[in-house]
């Protein structure tokens, strides 16, 4: 393999989980950190760290110059960009390849293609893909648009091509709301990533999140089977499982055989994520976006593949052929996360970045807990408020849920509010339980007020 040193390029759990990958193939790490990260677990489990700014993300983990600056000081040979931050930025993946060092994941041509949602959906099409009902472009002006809403259909869901996070989308029942909502979409889309470009499809009505995890080494691309996140807030996954309950094998088959066709038409490289919505009344899915990145539910799939995702990416953009061939991925048991993030679940998810005053960590078989945590640590302010994960593997979805809720009962974050009551809350729920649920469902369920400090002790 072409990578002896490896430069992290990000933070928090996903920081460790590539520090612990990279030691298992024999890589020597070093990991970039903002000042307000020296103490961060990453830190002290690489073999080497250095300070790439101060702590706003513009200033660190947003800074191409400074990333790189530090990746050369180092005689790094290659750069994890992990999620979120500059791992979807084609001019980041540009600014490594022409520093000479090796970008951990496709090409910066492959991000610029698959990672605008509009040219996305254009290359799922050529593939034979089914995407949303919606328009071939981008819409240039608001007469465009209502033109694009009444030839679809009302609702119609407004997207930000850039978008991510699940910012930048505003759903329009009418006319009039379109009128109104575009130019928001338009002003967060331009804040929060620099680009106001939006497009237009079809809201389809409560349908499931289903998604599927692909590797390619740029020469061949195989399926390691589908999640489902459906359970969301705000349009941001809150728990997820692999594999989908809500699909038969037929479906489930030519799902990931979309997932192969369309990475292969890109020849892809490293790990990726083609998310659909799928409407469970007519079995019809359709693409929505790809992830050309490792997703933060990588570890649903590593559970019931075996695959160890992140070592995976590695060690193709390092320039081997990928370790396993399709027919040697098998699926075995169920999987669930749920997000562990530090926010107060009771207080409309207020942020509640603390001290960590004690610990205690889920353990035994088939439980990981995902994160960057110890006694004594501050959780900074600055940052996405991810904490964790805590993945749970059993035989059938029901162990898994019975397993989820002894884990979370093993799970103690002191000094800090989290979301941990939620998701147990969510395991001792009936439709939970049943799989009996829509992307809009947790929403509809807090709204009802099913969430009480009280039910959370019973
Ligand atoms: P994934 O697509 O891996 O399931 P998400 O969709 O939750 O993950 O988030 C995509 C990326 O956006 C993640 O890398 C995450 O760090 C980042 N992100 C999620 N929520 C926020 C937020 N509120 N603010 C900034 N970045 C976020
Ligand atoms: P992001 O890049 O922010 O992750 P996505 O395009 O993946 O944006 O959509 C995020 C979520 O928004 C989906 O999981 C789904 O819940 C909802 N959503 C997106 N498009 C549609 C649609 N056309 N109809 C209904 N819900 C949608
Ligand atoms: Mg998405």
């Amino acid at each position: 393999m072409n990578i002896k040193r490896l430069f992290i390029a990000n933070r928090g759990e996903i920081a460790v989980r590539i520090v612990k990958a990279a030691k298992k193939l024999g890589v020597h790490t070093i990991q970039g950190h903002s000042e307000a990260d020296a103490e961060m677990l990453a830190v002290k489990l690489a073999d080497e760290s250095i300070c790439i700014g101060p702590a706003p993300s513009k200033d660190s983990y947003l800074n191409i110059s400074a990333i790189i600056a530090a990746a050369k000081a180092t005689q790094a040979d290659a750069i994890h960009p992990g999620y979120g931050f500059l791992s979807e930025s084609p001019a980041f993946a540009r600014a490594v390849e022409q520093a000479g060092l090796i970008f951990i994941g496709p090409s910066a041509d492959t991000i610029e293609k698959m990672g605008d949602k509009v040219s996305a959906r254009l290359a799922a099409v050529t593939a034979g893909v089914p995407v949303v009902p919606g328009s071939d472009g981008r819409i240039d002006d608001l007469d465009h648009a209502i033109e694009i809403a009444e030839t679809i259909g009302y609702p119609v869901m407004i997207k930000a091509a850039a978008g991510g996070g699940g910012r930048g989308i505003r759903i329009a029942n009418t006319r009039a709301e379109l009128k109104e909502l575009a130019p928001q979409a338009k002003s967060e889309a331009e804040a929060a990533f620099g680009d106001g470009g939006l497009y237009i499809e079809r809201a389809i009505f409560a349908p499931r999140h289903i998604e599927v995890q692909i590797l390619g080494d740029g020469e061949t691309a195989i399926h390691c089977y589908e999640r489902e996140c459906s359970l969301q807030r705000r349009r941001q996954k809150v728990w997820e499982e692999a594999g989908a309950a809500c699909l038969d094998d037929e479906t489930c088959a030519a799902l990931c055989a979309s997932a192969v066709a369309l990475a292969k038409s890109v020849s892809y490289r490293g790990a990726g994520t083609l998310e659909y919505l799928y409407d469970e009344k007519t079995k019809e899915f359709f693409f929505i976006e790809m992830n050309t990145r490792i997703q933060v539910e990588h570890p649903v799939t590593e559970m019931i593949t075996g695959v160890d995702l992140v070592a995976e990416m590695i060690r193709v953009c390092g320039g081997e052929r990928l370790s396993v061939s399709q027919d040697q991925i098998n699926k075995s048991g169920h999987a669930i996360e749920v997000r562990i993030c530090a926010e107060d679940p009771f207080a409309n998810f207020m942020p509640w970045p603390g001290v960590v005053a004690s610990l205690k960590e889920p353990e035994g078989e088939g439980v990981r807990f995902d994160h960057f945590l110890a006694e004594g640590y501050q959780i900074p302010p600055f940052y996405d408020s991810l904490l964790g994960k805590v993945i749970v593997h059993a035989a059938t979805r029901d162990a898994a849920i019975d397993k989820l809720i002894v884990a979370l009962d093993a799970l103690s974050v002191g000094g800090t509010k989290t979301t941990a009551p939620l998701h147990r809350a969510l395991a001792m729920d009936a439709d939970v339980r049943a799989g009996a649920f829509h992307t809009q469902w947790l929403e509809q369920w807090l709204d009802a007020g099913n969430l009480t400090e009280k039910g959370d002790a019973a």
